[in-house]
């Protein structure tokens, strides 16, 4: 780690899902200016010179073997496995500012979330694998960011997943799936917590799609903070598609 944990007590406490106000902003930047996580520099999560530094995604490979593969189309061997078209991640969680940056807005406030995260979508939009990702898939997916459950949603205030969905979709490209329609049923560890067999068993039969017309036949990109197994995204894929999806592909802001 180029940095420890000290940004934590550093950095503004925790706003609530009302930090979407201008004004609760406003006030945050006032009692707790933000700090980049990168150099130190004051004015936000990320400034625009540390963006350009942060890791990007080298692992363009099968999300289930890890083997190389174009903008990582998922290999027939995996595909049973999981039901996915390919995964894409925009930047690397093995670089510390990266690690940092998705630690410590969990802490913070949505407003901050989206901000931070919002940087690094439109920086990386036009790289080489998002690129090829977006054409594949086509102009007008439905994004679907992994839902919390809503005991974890309730203490957290907000969806690190649905934030990076909505940075997505102020691109201009997809729409966010309507509240709701699809959930997580179960209040399982985090993955993080967990090993790499834990992680597939942790999310069986942990989602559920309420809403089956709001997805049949659509192409859908799942989006997710942080990408390692796979694990829910594959259970994740596998429930939209029992109940009738259409395509599946993935995208996380990191690979870890
Ligand atoms: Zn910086
Ligand atoms: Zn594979």
């Amino acid at each position: 780690m180029r940095f420890d944990i000290p940004a934590l007590t550093s950095q503004p406490a925790p706003t609530g899902a009302s930090g979407f106000s201008g004004l609760t902003s406003v006030l945050a930047d006032v009692l707790a200016p933000r700090v980049c996580l990168g150099c130190r520099v004051e004015g936000s999560w990320l400034c625009t010179p540390c963006v350009g530094g942060v890791e990007r995604d080298p692992n363009v490979a099968c999300v289930g073997c890890g083997r190389p593969s174009r903008f990582g189309v998922t290999c027939g061997l995996c595909r049973s496995a999981f039901p996915i078209q390919s995964v894409v991640a925009l930047v690397n969680y093995r670089d510390p500012v990266v690690q940092q940056l998705i630690q410590t807005v969990k802490y913070a406030s949505a407003h901050d979330a989206a901000d931070a995260f919002a940087t690094l979508v439109r920086d990386g939009f036009d790289r080489t694998a998002v690129a090829e990702l977006r054409a594949e898939v086509g102009p007008s997916p439905l994004l679907v960011p992994v839902p919390l459950h809503r005991r974890r949603l309730a203490e957290r205030g907000f969806n690190q997943s649905q934030c990076i969905a909505t940075a997505v979709a102020a691109t201009g490209w997809g729409t966010i799936v309507p509240d709701g329609a699809f959930a997580r049923r179960k209040c399982t560890l985090p993955q993080a917590t967990s090993g790499p067999v834990q992680r597939f068993t942790n999310v069986e039969d942990v989602f559920t799609c309420s809403e089956p017309a709001a997805v049949a036949g659509r192409p859908l990109v799942l989006v997710d903070d942080v990408v390692t197994t796979g694990a829910t995204l594959a259970a994740c894929a596998r429930e939209l598609r029992r109940v009738g999806a259409g395509p599946v592909w993935g995208f996380a802001l990191a690979r870890g």
